[in-house]
């Protein structure tokens, strides 16, 4: 395995408008989530949390090295128990008496596994919260929304600048939850290619434009700043929506060298002497 090293930032904020945060956001690596819950308190928040809870068992599992098929099959049996538990807990509401009780959320997943010996990122996603890497000053979107407005643009019913002030732009067509198709686009990336990368909410990506984050991405070294300033810029902005970053760095990253052991534990021994 190559020898990775992650630094990673992660925050979160309600917003100017909102009354709850219902977004939310794991780091635990190798595992990197955000989550976009909708429906309203004790439905959003509480359905982004199942996100978080889930990928937290996972990240605690052991998924270190896993091989990229194994680590894929792994975030989409996640997936299927948040979607359970999503629907339970709505079948428990409506039999609570909460007529129409509805609760989903969207969520990007980043997962740092290995393919024939080198690390790559495993990136999942589901529904409009973004997926970009950032290298050598050029910011770029993986993940591609799943939202009526991509749909429109893809059939190239409008561009890329109408769908910023669409009326339908927070529209989307997947998500996790009952009502909701919950198939997750997956991408896998090699390391040196996405240097740092950065996981949102719409909060942020409809609060500022890319430009704008790619300028925070360049200037700011450290990826908990970077994580709060993203954060901070889409909350000066107008605040309108919940808004949420995690930022990943890849560190200390030897290309294509294979970690040795044996090779390590003799260079120790030259420096300190003899080894128990
Ligand atoms: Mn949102």
């Amino acid at each position: 395995m190559t020898r990775v090293e992650l630094h990673h930032g992660g925050a979160s904020d309600v917003g100017l408008v909102r009354e709850a945060n219902e977004d939310a956001y794991l780091a635990a690596p190798p595992v990197f989530v955000v989550a976009d819950g909708m429906g309203g308190h004790d439905a959003g928040d509480v359905a982004s949390r199942f996100v978080v809870e889930e990928f937290a068992a996972l990240a605690e599992s052991g998924i270190t090295g896993s091989d990229a098929d194994k680590a894929a099959e792994r975030v989409a049996a996640t997936f299927a128990r948040v979607q359970e538990r999503i629907a339970a807990y709505e079948a428990e509401q409506q039999d609570a008496g909460a007529v129409g009780f509805n609760a989903g959320t969207t969520a990007v997943v980043a997962v740092l596994v290995e393919q024939d010996d080198h690390a790559r990122w495993l990136l999942a996603n589901i529904g409009d919260s973004r997926i970009y890497r950032y290298t050598d000053t050029h910011l770029e979107q993986v993940s591609v929304d799943h939202s009526v407005v991509q749909e429109m643009i893809d059939a190239g019913s409008i561009t890329v600048a109408e769908a910023a002030t669409h009326p339908s732009r927070h529209v989307i067509t997947r998500a996790l939850g009952a009502a909701a198709s919950g198939e997750a686009d997956y991408f896998l990336l090699p390391l040196p290619a996405a240097e740092r990368l950065l996981l949102c909410s719409d909060g942020i990506s409809g609060m500022i434009d890319d430009q704008q984050i790619a300028d925070i991405l360049a200037d700011t070294e450290d990826p908990r700043d970077a994580a709060d300033r993203l954060v901070a810029a889409a909350v000066r902005a107008g605040g309108r929506d919940n808004a949420t970053a995690v930022v990943i760095d890849v560190v200390g990253l030897a290309h294509d060298m294979p970690y040795d052991s044996d090779a390590e534990r003799l260079s120790l021994e030259e420096k300190l002497g003899a080894l128990p």
